[in-house]
This record gives structure tokens, sequence and C-alpha cells, in this order.
């Protein structure tokens, strides 16, 4: 069964009011009680003695007690609850008050019963405390005081455990209120929030791409998830738009070979020309070109591999480098371009060697394809505290600010990269980010259209 999470928060808000309440009545009945137990029992102690005072006060050595002194007695035992019983010196009964019958010990017991027996644990048992009955220092006899235990609990004692849990009853009654409304308030804080990125999810899943969560919560778990819904929703919104454009490139890269064959061929079975040795290589270099695009597609998929592949080993990166861009001055200058280099020396670095050679070789390439007329190209290596910095700056044909957020996805160009006509199949850079992300490197792009651009690779020191 599923619940809100209103309600859940509610109960869960409900059950800890309900929990804290119960034991900490538990706890200051039981602390009270114990203490209301030794304060009943030291005020007994402190009457039976005042009466007792009062009694050898009372005591005449001649007539012994007056009658009126006899009826003071009394009063006093009825009032306290008290059997007073006096001898004299030769263990004689001189007097007794002889109240304490069954009839009042069974109403005592009842009304035990109605009390906190947990909170004050009182047997209902009876007991004899014994004084001396004195005529200045001298004892004449005792003065014996029998009670049950649970005359201690005078009315005003049961009021005080009564009112006690009458107002922890009261208090626990308004806590669960209280506590009803401020959970509702507070879970309704979290779950209306929750609501609003779930329908934006569900606008999302349902292919509106455009609909962004407009969520702004203090806390923090839900501003992350509405962040992540929005991240989800731009992904989302990008893959749309490349996969768009891929199909779009793809027909437009397949297209232009595929109706020149088929136009030549149609001409060929018309007779319009003879099949000659020049026409067939120019079939020949257009299926080749074909074959090559669609081989690019299939390292395109494989590309995803790559990171689980390195053949790592240390060697010097300032020679390795030195070396790569020796090989590409030729086919530089016969393109009319120059291609400089600022390199820190001795620097060595622990990586896939063939795959930095890719890296370079793509980099240098593309330099070269989207060059403009006395085009240069600067590499530099530099080397930080923690990384190792190569940077390849051109000042050929730039790329506009609506590519450059694409240009390290797969088959993806330029519209100005595809007038050059250079044959590429837009995979180059993806194999250049892939490698650098997988020796735990980052490549950064600056570029400004007709102005030219800087590919900054940074690698870690190792
Ligand atoms: P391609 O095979 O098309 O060169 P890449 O992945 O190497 O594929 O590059 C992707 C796109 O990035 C290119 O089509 C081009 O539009 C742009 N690009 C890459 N390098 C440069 C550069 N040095 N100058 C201008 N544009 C570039």
């Amino acid at each position: 069964m599923k619940i809100s999470l209103v309600k859940k928060l509610s109960l869960a808000f409900l059950l800890t009011v309900i929990i804290s309440l119960i034991t900490a009545s538990l706890i200051s009945n039981y602390m009270i009680g114990k203490k209301f137990n030794n304060y009943l029992v030291n005020e007994h102690k402190a009457m039976e003695v005042k009466t007792a005072t009062t009694i050898n006060n009372l005591y005449n050595e001649k007539i012994g007690f007056s009658t009126a002194s006899e009826d003071e007695i009394l009063r006093y035992a009825s009032a306290q609850n008290l059997y007073i019983q006096i001898k004299n010196i030769n263990g004689e009964i001189i007097f007794t008050s002889n109240n304490l019958n069954s009839t009042q010990k069974t109403m005592m017991n009842s009304m035990m019963g109605s009390m906190m027996h947990n909170s004050l644990n009182t047997t209902d048992q009876y007991s004899e405390d014994k004084y001396p009955l004195k005529k200045g220092n001298k004892s004449i006899g005792t003065i014996t005081f029998g009670y049950y235990n649970s005359s201690y609990f005078n009315s005003s004692a049961q009021t005080f455990i009564m009112t006690l849990n009458h107002s922890f009853l009261l208090s626990a009654l308004i806590a669960l209120i209280l506590g009803l409304i401020i959970s509702i308030f507070f879970s309704k804080q979290i779950s209306l929030p929750l609501t609003k990125i779930t329908s934006t999810a569900n606008k999302i899943r349902t292919g509106d791409l455009e609909a962004r969560s407009l969520v702004i919560s203090k806390t923090k778990e839900i501003d992350d998830l509405s962040t992540s819904i929005n991240y989800l929703a731009e992904t989302l919104q990008k893959q749309e738009l490349l996969r768009k454009r891929l199909t779009s490139d793809m027909a437009h890269e397949l297209r232009t070979p595929l109706t020149n064959l088929k136009s030549h061929i149609e001409a060929l079975l018309d007779k319009v020309f003879e099949p000659t040795d020049e026409i067939l290589t120019g079939f020949y270099e257009e299926i080749q070109r074909l074959i090559k695009l669609v081989n690019g597609l299939n390292d395109a998929a494989k590309l995803e591999q790559a990171t689980t592949l390195l053949n790592k080993s240390r060697f010097n990166l300032s020679l390795e480098l030195d070396k790569i861009i020796n090989s590409f001055k030729p086919l530089y200058e016969t393109s009319g371009l120059k291609i400089y280099s600022e390199l820190a020396t001795n620097l060595e670095i622990f990586m896939d060697k063939d795959k930095f050679k890719q890296v370079i070789y793509n980099l240098l390439s593309n330099a070269l394809k989207y060059s403009k007329e006395n085009g240069e190209v600067l590499v530099t290596l530099k080397a930080f505290a923690n990384t190792i910095i190569i940077e390849i700056k051109d000042n050929g044909i730039g790329i506009s600010e609506k590519d450059l957020p694409f240009i390290f996805e797969r088959l993806y160009r330029s519209d100005e990269s595809r007038n050059k006509n250079t044959g590429g199949a837009g995979i180059g850079l993806t194999i250049v980010k892939n490698i650098v992300e997988a020796h735990k490197g980052t490549i950064k792009v600056t570029s400004s259209l007709g102005v030219g651009t800087t590919f900054i690779i940074a690698l870690p020191k190792n």
C-alpha cells in the first residue's frame, strides 16, 4: 500500500509527540511520586511528634487526663486518622481512642485503589509508632500511634496527583492538535514542490523537452532534485537536437555522392558516354569516400570502449610533440601555412603514446583543414605544479558561438566546415575528448568566427 508523504510525515510526527508525552508523564509521575511519598512520611512524623507533645502537655500527674483533655485527644485521633493508645509506667492502658475499626480500614483500602498505585507505591499496611509519655525528663508511660499507611493520602495528596495527570492529559491533547497542524504544514511544504517536480518530469517524459521545473526550495534535497530535473531536460533537448542534426547530416553527406553515382551510372546505361578507366576510377573514389564515412560511424560506436583500452607508458612528451609537429611541416608548407612551436623541454608523462599522437594529429589536421590563406598555427607546451598544458592555436575560419558547444559531439560539423568540403566525418574531436578524459585530463576550446580557434588540453602530471 502506498501512503502519501503528507500522511507518512504527519503520522511520524504524531507518533513522536505521543511517545515523548508518555515518556515524560511516566518519568515525572515516578519522580514526583517518590518525592511526594517522602514528603508525606515526614509530614506524618512531624504530626505525630506534635500530637505526642500536646498529649504530654495535657497529662496531669494527679488526675491523668481530664475529660476535656480526652475529648481533645479523640479529636486529634479522628482528624489525623490515628489510633492513639496511652499506657502508664505499669503498662496499664489509661487511654485509647479505639477509632480504627474494620469499616474504616475497608474504606481506606478502597480509597487507595482509586489513587495512583504506581506512582505512590504504598502498601496498605498497619504500623505503630511509640513515643514516651513524659513529665519533665522522666518517662511515665508510652504513647502509641497506630495508623494505616494509606491514611497518609489525604484528599489534597490525591488532588495533587489527579491534577498532575489531568494536566498531562490536557497537554497531550493540545500537543497532539498542534503537532497535527504543524506536521501537516511542514509535510505540505515538502510534498507540494515534489508534486510540481513530478509533474514537470511527466511532461518531459511525454516529450515536452521545453518543460522546466520552476521550484525553488529552501530544502537542499528538493532544490537539488529540481536542478537535476532541469539538467536532465536540457541534456535530453541537446541530444534530441543532435539526433536531428545527425540524421540530416548523414542524409546530406550520403546524398551527394549517391546522387552523383546514380546519375553517372544512368548516363553509362543510356550510353551517353563510355565507361572509361577515368570514370570508373571516379566511381571507385566516391565509393571509397562513402565507405570511409560509414566506417567513421562505426568508429564512433567503438569510441565508448576507447577508455578501457589504454596502453600506458612513460615517455618524453616534449620530444614526441616536437616529432609530430615536424612530421606535419611539409604538409603545412605545401598548403601555404606556417606552424610554430614553443615547447617546454624534457617533460615526461605516463600515458598511451599512440593515443596521444592521435590527439595531436587530429588537432593539427583540423587546424590545417579549417585554415585561411596565410594561416599560422602555434603549438605550446607548458608545465605547472600538477598539470601539463598543451595549446594549439590557429588563425583559421573559427567556430561560431552556436556550434561551439557541440563540436565535441560525435558527427557534429559546423556549416562553415561543411562548406569547406574537407570530407571530415565529425568524429575527430570526439575521439580527442575521449582520449584526454580517459587520461583524467580536460580539453577546452575558445574560438571566434573568422578569427581563429584555440584548443587547450590539460593533463595531470604523473
Ligand atoms: P571533422 O571531421 O569535421 O573535422 P571534428 O570532430 O574533428 O570533425 O571537428 C568537428 C567540427 O569542429 C568540424 O567539423 C569543424 O566545424 C569544427 N572544428 C574543429 N577544429 C576546428 C578548427 N581548428 N577551426 C575551426 N573549426 C574547427
